[in-house]
């Protein structure tokens, strides 16, 4: 049985720690940095229960329903169907959760489809496994973070100033290990009830006190999480920022000092290989992949679907060159579009799972950093200086003379100055707010950087057939033929 949104609520008051501003929050449901997107989740929980969304977001697992995002899909229509439910959720959210519950569930399941990936000198399989009974069954909701602190990027974690600098292992005990580090981002993490904590970065086996994998509850003592700016905090009102104060799904620093992690929990230990393979050898990146791709497109329809509703507001919408401009936009998200249904199309066996295509997976993962600022860049153009003439709060609007002037200076045809503002809000904070600047970069970086993901499409892809192709044509003429 799925949670209730109430029943995650009540999750989440467990003692975490999290420091935001200089002071420790007590209960992020309540503070007024979180307690908005927080309850943004909880309605996703919530939808899971709704006779409309059901279906698509839930699934029979042993006589009882289970998020769909926990299944392994073993057919392409299963596959399919993850992919209804993940735009169900990202239509709930505008495209704007990057992590939201199902990303990291997806991802677990792939791995519990190959277990045997985490099969060497420590076997984590029964541990993977179970951990996925676990979070299926009991509905959890996982973070994760892997990308070690940036520091000194020219540097393996072991030479870097300090030995603990990365997170590693720091002892060894009969019923479990300790680790102490960092980790650099755990997105959502503070909100979640478990953190997946390993690496992605290759390693020599020299580094083995550094590559781990394993799966603990965030309250876990020794774990703390140092938040960057919170946006909802920032938002001065829903109306002034409406997705800021409803959709910052927070990233963090995670710190551990001296964590104790029982065997039962470690999927990886002191393995730089089954770290990587975990990733690569079973489907979880490419269930990433699949999740992104499924959200960035319904978050360009979002995104194109503003500027629609901008140049109606501005009475530009039928000027051919501002048609040209949506048609452009409409382009791309069909773009996003076609590479998410490739994903899907695509599907090919790996372990117990079909999984996602990996040649247009590492597709997505270029396709979507390049994406994102164009769209970005395209409907400011389209906007113009209307996302900045707007009214610093709604207080203005309530005020009996400043809104005679709003009223009479702020609107277009069909748009009183209330209607616009809203609108043009709207617009700033999905374009151009402290939270915009946050998915511009999220967009680029959540998945990697470019120097790893592009030339993983080269490794993954066949170059050699288009090679080919080429040779084809330059064979077929020569000097003879002049
Ligand atoms: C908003 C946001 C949320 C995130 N959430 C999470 C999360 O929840 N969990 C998680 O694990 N991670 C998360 N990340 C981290 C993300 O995975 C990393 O940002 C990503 O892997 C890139 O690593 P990096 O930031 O350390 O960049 P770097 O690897 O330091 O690269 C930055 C730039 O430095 C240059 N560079 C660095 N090294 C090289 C090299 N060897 N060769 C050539 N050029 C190089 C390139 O110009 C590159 O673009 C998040 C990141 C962002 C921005």
């Amino acid at each position: 049985m799925t949670r209730s949104g109430k029943e995650y609520l009540e999750s989440l008051r467990d003692g975490r720690v999290i420091w935001l501003d200089g002071e420790r929050v007590d209960d992020v449901t309540t503070h007024p940095a979180f307690r908005r997107s927080v309850q943004s989740i909880s309605e996703l929980y919530d939808m899971t229960h709704e006779p409309e969304f059901a279906d698509a977001l839930t699934v029979d697992h042993d006589g009882t329903k289970i998020l769909r995002a926990h299944q392994i899909p073993r057919t392409k229509d299963e596959l399919k169907a993850k992919g209804r439910a993940f735009k169900v959720w990202s239509e709930a959210t505008f495209g704007f959760f990057g992590r939201s519950p199902d990303y990291m569930a997806s991802a677990v399941a792939g791995f519990a489809a190959v277990p045997s990936v985490f099969q060497s000198d420590f076997d984590g399989s029964a541990n993977i496994l179970a951990h996925w009974e676990r979070m299926a069954t009991q509905d959890l909701y996982q973070a994760h973070t892997l990308v070690n602190p940036q520091i000194d990027r020219t540097k393996a974690p072991s030479q870097q100033e300090e030995d603990d600098l990365c997170l590693r292992v720091v002892q060894e005990r009969g019923d479990g290990m300790v680790v102490r580090g960092a980790k650099m981002i755990g997105t959502a993490a503070a909100f979640a009830d478990e953190m997946l904590v390993g690496v992605t970065q290759r390693m020599a086996p020299s580094e083995a006190d550094y590559a781990v994998s394993f799966s603990v509850p965030v309250a876990t003592p020794g774990i703390q999480f140092v938040s960057r700016t919170s946006y909802e905090g920032r938002a001065t009102s829903v109306f002034d920022y409406p997705l800021s104060s409803r959709f910052d799904e927070n990233d963090a620093l995670v710190v551990f000092d001296d964590v104790f992690v029982p065997w039962e929990r470690v999927f990886a230990y002191r393995d730089p290989v089954v770290c990587q393979e975990q990733f690569w050898k079973t489907p979880a990146f490419l269930s990433f992949v699949h999740h992104g791709a499924i959200r960035l497109w319904t978050k360009l329809e979002f995104m194109v679907g503003v500027a629609i509703l901008v140049a109606r507001a501005n009475n530009t919408y039928d000027l051919p060159p501002v048609r040209m401009q949506i048609g452009k936009l409409m382009a791309w998200v069909n773009t996003a579009k076609a590479v998410a249904i490739a994903i899907e199309d695509g599907a090919e066996p790996m372990g117990a799972a079909m999984a996602p295509n990996r040649e247009m997976s590492c597709a997505q993962l270029a396709i979507g950093p390049d994406l994102y600022p164009k769209v970005l860049a395209e409907i400011k153009l389209l906007a113009g200086g209307g996302l900045i003439q707007l009214p610093a709060s709604y207080r203005d609007l309530q005020h009996p003379e400043v809104s005679k002037l709003l009223n009479k200076y702020v609107r277009s045809p069909g748009h009183d100055a209330e209607s616009r503002i809203k609108l043009l809000k709207l617009a700033w904070d999905a374009l151009g707010s402290e939270f915009a600047g946050r998915h511009d970069q999220y967009e680029r970086f959540y998945h990697g950087s470019p120097h790893v993901y592009l030339p993983a499409l080269v490794r993954e892809g066949d170059p050699e057939s288009y090679a080919a192709l080429a040779r084809r044509c330059l064979d077929g003429y020569g000097l003879e033929e002049l």
